[in-house]
């Protein structure tokens, strides 16, 4: 049962946020839905999922067509083609995988044109993996340095996905690394708060937690394996 999987994963949620010495609630739990019907989904939204998962933009535009955006927040999570940004910025309520100055700049462009601010987080690669899309470590301070007075867009954190392995205890130094990124850069910019730390899948969100996760994305846990 969804509803069953939904509360275990939260309860789950609960006891490491509570063992990372933060309060109750101070950690969002984003469904990834990717692959999944509106069928299915209705009945994730039913049991209490608003934060919403999505990797492609063309699917999620059919499911929020389809669902709406009124009480759930939509989030791309999967990498973004720049010729796709236009179809983007009227479904996302956030684009939390921006990986490169381009990208930020056309998100901008668009943006500023519509009158909106986009929120987004920067994707950082932190294993170095030729196979993951986003931004080196070092690269940070640069594209801080650029795409940080952009109008269009407001950067709100980071988000990283560490190699796959089915110990979760080989993902914690990403995760602490991607938190000393954050704390370093925030500390250098006052203008920069990157508050958000998305970290932590179904193998490994309690272990993002306890390294400072501020939101985690479950998928399989909550709808079991899907093919990618
Ligand atoms: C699919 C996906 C997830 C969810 O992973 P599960 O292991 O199914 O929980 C999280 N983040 C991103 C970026 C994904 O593509």
């Amino acid at each position: 049962m969804i509803s069953e999987r939904i509360a275990e994963v939260r309860e789950n949620i609960e006891l490491a946020t509570l063992r990372s010495g933060r309060l109750s609630g101070q950690v969002r739990l984003m469904v990834v839905t990717k692959q999944v019907s509106t069928e299915t989904m209705r009945t994730a939204i039913a049991a209490g999922a608003t934060l919403l998962g999505e990797n492609r933009v063309q699917s999620a535009r059919e499911k929020v067509e389809e669902l709406g955006r009124d009480g759930l927040q939509w989030h791309l999570i999967g990498n973004l083609q720049k010729n796709k940004v236009k179809y983007s910025l009227d479904i996302f309520d956030r684009i939390d995988s921006v990986d490169s100055i381009a990208l930020a700049e056309t998100i901008d462009r668009r943006a500023t044109q519509l009158g909106v601010v986009m929120p987004i987080l920067l994707q950082i690669n932190i294993s170095g993996e030729e196979s993951k899309f986003g931004l080196a470590p070092k690269e940070l301070g640069a594209v801080l340095d650029a795409t940080g007075n952009m109008k269009g867009i407001r950067i709100e954190g980071l988000m990283t996905i560490p190699p796959m392995n089915p110990d979760p205890e080989r993902a914690r130094p990403y995760f602490s690394e991607l938190r000393e990124l954050r704390d370093k850069y925030a500390r250098i910019n006052d203008n920069i708060s990157l508050n958000e730390l998305s970290m932590g899948m179904s193998s490994d969100y309690a272990v993002a937690i306890e390294e400072g996760a501020t939101l985690v994305r479950v998928g399989t846990s909550i709808f079991g394996s899907r093919t990618q």
